[in-house]
């Protein structure tokens, strides 16, 4: 067993997200493996009630730190990091322009394995433990992004990128060698590795339709079909995030009652489908999203970024349906969760055309933690898996955080007067600066690197 002491957050489940927030100022955190020998929180709570209960047992004392669940960038493009921060005019002239030329790189195995160490290392240097992500059509992309997660044995989740037409000829599916097309080689390319990494370790699959549009109806349909067939898998894709890009959609799909109904109608929502962005609904889009159990990704430093608009928090909430925070970079300016959980204070904030209202930080918080997991259908539920979270059987995940990062970070924090003030100066003033250690839980399956 492992312990620290420092001060705790973490998340009451049971609790209205707004102030589900439970905090310590000095507590006691305690690590072992479960029944699997994964390495989940044994204990957690106030120093003075738990120590006495642990005498003897090693504690790494951490003063002036901050202990909370590792984050859950819950729609980040591993093929993208590199085109973050490229000035283009809009979504479309954006893919055009900068992405799909660097997305085409991802062909070269080599290429692919050089890029998912740097994409993880930078994930966890940033606080960020569990991603849902995309990577490119070919098959090397995402093996290598698979194997790299599993070395650092992190929890992520990752598919082939499905596109038989409306994009460049080389990062399009291909055709297979057995004289099958594209489609039909693209979706069983997809069983293939939902097949060899669904499950392995921390890792899942995500049956992944980049978007409608870039989709023929025979590969959604397909698509459709494996996730029927294999529902513990995700599904990712976008939807709804700017308005050529749903007219474009109407065009295409002129039988289907709205966009997000394009996906619904091919079978791919359900719960463990998520849907990046989610801007632009109508009251029975917010309905599907909820009789279904689909989850939003709400990205909103990309939505700033790209002017796409402004995710309608209070619809949302009225519907009922799940959402949590996510990056996605590089159409996102940051993986920084603090930069993200600031960007959706703005986007909640904004009140043109849908109310404006103020998110408080800890709910913030959540989006990008505990209310990510309980979107992502890891937050233990039926037996499976919990992330984002540091309660007992949690996955110990989690980020040691420094307060007083910055000079004037340390002046903020010094004088918060309650928990929410504490988590918005960081929020507002905290980076990458602020998470001094990212720890990964040792999963059941991962075998002791090096002396120990
Ligand atoms: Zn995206």
């Amino acid at each position: 067993m492992k312990a620290y002491r420092a001060a705790l957050l973490r998340f009451d489940p049971a609790a209205d997200p707004r102030q589900a927030a439970v905090y310590e100022a000095d507590g006691l955190l305690v690590l072992g493996p479960d029944a699997s020998g994964a390495e989940v929180v044994q204990d957690v709570g106030a120093w003075a009630a738990l120590a006495p209960r642990y005498p003897g047992l090693a504690v790494e004392h951490l003063p002036g730190r901050l202990i909370a669940p590792g984050f859950i960038d819950m729609h980040v493009h591993f093929p993208q990091l590199n085109v973050i921060g490229s000035p283009a005019d809009g979504l479309l002239p954006w893919l055009e322009n900068h992405t799909f030329p660097e997305e085409q790189r991802f062909e070269s195995p080599a290429y692919s394995a050089a890029e998912a160490e740097f994409f993880l290392d930078e994930l966890l240097r940033h606080g960020v433990t569990t991603a849902l992500a995309f990577a490119t059509s070919h098959p090397a992309s995402v093996q290598a992004l698979f194997a790299a997660a599993q070395q650092r044995d992190m929890r992520l989740i990752t598919g082939l990128c499905l596109m038989d037409r409306h994009a460049p000829a080389a990062l399009l599916n291909r055709d297979g060698p057995a004289g099958t097309d594209a489609t039909e080689q693209s979706l069983i390319d997809s069983e293939t590795l939902l097949l060899q990494w669904q499950g392995v370790g921390r890792l899942g699959y995500a049956i992944t339709p980049r978007f409608a549009p870039t989709s023929s109806a025979a590969q959604l349909r397909g698509a459709g079909e494996l996730a029927a067939r294999y529902p513990q898998a995700w599904i990712q894709s976008h939807v709804a995030e700017n308005h050529d890009e749903i007219a474009w959609v109407r065009s295409l799909f002129p039988q289907s009652r709205s966009y997000l109904s394009t996906y619904a109608d091919f079978g791919l929502m359900r719960e463990r489908a998520v849907y990046a962005h989610c801007i632009h609904f109508d009251a029975e889009d917010r309905a599907l999203m909820h009789a279904t159990g689909a989850a939003a990704a709400l990205c909103p430093t990309s939505n700033l970024f790209l002017g796409s608009g402004f995710f309608d928090y209070a619809s949302a909430e009225q519907a009922g349906f799940r959402y949590g925070l996510a990056s996605d970079v590089g159409g996102g300016t940051s993986l920084s969760p603090f930069h993200t959980m600031l960007g959706a204070y703005v986007v909640g904030r904004d009140g043109r055309g849908k109310a404006g209202l103020s998110l408080t930080p800890q709910h913030l918080w959540w989006q990008h933690t505990a209310g990510a997991a309980q979107a992502l259908g890891l937050d233990g539920r039926s037996g499976r898996p919990a992330v984002g979270n540091l309660l007992p059987g949690c996955e110990a995940d989690f980020v040691l955080l420094n307060t007083q990062a910055t000079p004037l970070l340390a002046r903020r924090t010094a004088r918060a007067a309650n928990l929410d003030e504490l988590l918005f100066a960081l929020i507002v003033l905290g980076d990458d600066r602020v998470v001094e250690r990212t720890v990964i839980a040792r999963s059941a399956s991962a075998r002791p690197v090096g002396p120990s």
